[in-house]
């Protein structure tokens, strides 16, 4: 018998061996984000006055400790981003987004080292500070609260409204710590804009059209859901002014992408009229049950049919390749409500994919984050079974290629090695 049987090593080996069509970094990649990284005092950030791209929190805190329990990592912020290589798997490039775990069995050490249970898995290359986040706004705003950017500098983030109008336990979706990640960086003393003023966006984003030596390439336009208004807007007027101004300041500059509530087809229309490309009406679980327990909000104020609905209606206006809802990928396990397998929950998302890919319609996935203060993550700090992870990395490539399907556009190129989607693998495996 190894002498790895019931460790975290030893499930990560068994499962790379079960499932050869998956890369180890793939495997590897799943793990991390689902269980978080400790990180050595020495493998920390400066903030913005160092060499090394500091975390922004750029929507969630896809942390899986509140703020007041991650150490020195709450005054010295952690990397954004990881590349992992080499290592006894030798990894190609795999660039994964910083989830803070001080419990982790996996380790960044000060040699800036990956390893799990103290064995050396991979070397870790740091994100450089980009020359952008050196300079502030005239109102002496960072460009990291106003216009970060992720998934290697290839997208800016832009949360313009810091808060979701879902609201409580009875509305909120189950995983999504926005609200509280809001309030705990209000408590710290941190700057975090509840609604982001456009003329701020627009002057973070002249900074970094001027210093990103072409290295941005989207922008996503986000924030919370707006049931009612927000400067007196509803919600596709209050997202689509930002949209509006970006393209008339910067036209075609950037791929323009909206996370927004599965809108009315007219309010589809206007963002695509302002110059939006990309459509993230995000669906979050397939399953008709989990999706009224999980998501109340949307269950309510749209429902999942109508949710459904929009999505394709949303096809016909931006083209089938060009909406593209996410789901959470792990929540479809989570007790108490989730399934008992993961034969049954890889079953369910799979009908998922294929109800939308068969409208030509290719979702995509975050991997679960389970944050402590959500109570999906409070019932669930271990996430979803590994195996559920890796098993859906094929699935989804197999559903793909069933119905004709290329790799999303908006993401950079797919491939081991060339991918920077940072918060799940699936471009890596594509
Ligand atoms: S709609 Fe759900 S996932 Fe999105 S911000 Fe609101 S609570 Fe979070």
């Amino acid at each position: 018998m190894s002498a790895t049987v019931g460790t975290r090593t030893g499930l990560v080996e068994e499962l790379i061996a079960r499932y050869p069509e998956v890369p180890p970094e793939a495997v590897l990649k799943e793990d991390l984000l689902r269980t978080g990284i400790a990180f050595d005092d020495d493998a920390l950030t400066d903030n913005l006055d160092g060499a090394v791209k500091p975390k922004s929190y750029f929507i969630f805190s896809f942390d899986q400790k509140p703020l007041t329990e991650l150490g020195a990592a709450a005054t010295q912020r952690p990397p954004e981003e990881i590349a992992l290589t080499g290592g006894p798997w030798e990894l190609h490039r795999t660039i994964v987004s910083v989830r803070v775990n001080p419990e982790s069995p996996y380790r960044v050490d000060r040699e800036l080292r990956l390893s799990l249970e103290g064995r050396h898995l991979a070397d870790v290359t740091l994100p450089p500070m980009p020359e952008y986040y050196r300079h502030e706004l005239s109102n002496g705003k960072t460009v990291m609260e106003t216009a970060p950017t992720i998934e290697w500098g290839y997208l800016i983030y832009l949360t313009v409204l810091r808060l979701c109008q879902y609201f409580g336990a009875h509305e909120e979706c189950g995983f999504c710590d926005i609200n509280h990640n809001w309030r705990q960086h209000k408590k710290a003393g941190r700057p975090y804009t509840g609604v982001k003023p456009v003329e701020d966006v627009l002057e973070a984003l002249a900074l970094i059209d001027g210093h990103d030596d072409g290295a941005t390439h989207a922008y996503t336009l986000t924030g919370g859901s707006v049931t009612s208004t927000v400067d007196g807007l509803a919600e596709a007027d209050f997202y689509g002014r930002y949209a509006q101004e970006i393209e008339q300041r910067f036209p075609g500059r950037w791929i323009g992408k909206v996370v927004a509530q599965a809108l009315p087809k007219s309010d589809a229309q206007r963002f695509k009229d302002y110059g939006i490309s990309i459509y993230h009406p995000n669906y979050e679980v397939w399953d008709k049950r989990l999706f009224s327990l999980i998501s109340p909000g949307k269950e309510r104020y749209v429902g999942r049919e109508e949710w459904h609905r929009r999505i394709l209606d949303a096809a016909e206006v931006f083209g089938p390749a060009n909406v593209i809802p996410n789901f959470v990928a792990g929540v479809e396990l989570a007790k108490p409500f989730g399934f008992e397998t993961i034969d049954e929950a890889i079953a369910s998302t799979v009908e998922g994919l294929d109800f939308f890919m068969s409208h030509g319609v290719a979702p995509r996935f975050t991997t679960w984050c389970p944050e402590p203060t959500t109570p999906l993550g409070r019932d669930n700090p271990g996430g979803a079974p590994l195996e559920y992870h890796v098993r859906l990395l094929g699935q989804y490539r197999e559903a793909l290629s069933r119905h004709g399907l290329r790799p999303p556009p908006g993401y950079g190129e797919p491939g081991l090695g060339k991918a920077v989607f940072s918060v799940s693998s699936f471009m890596d495996v594509l």
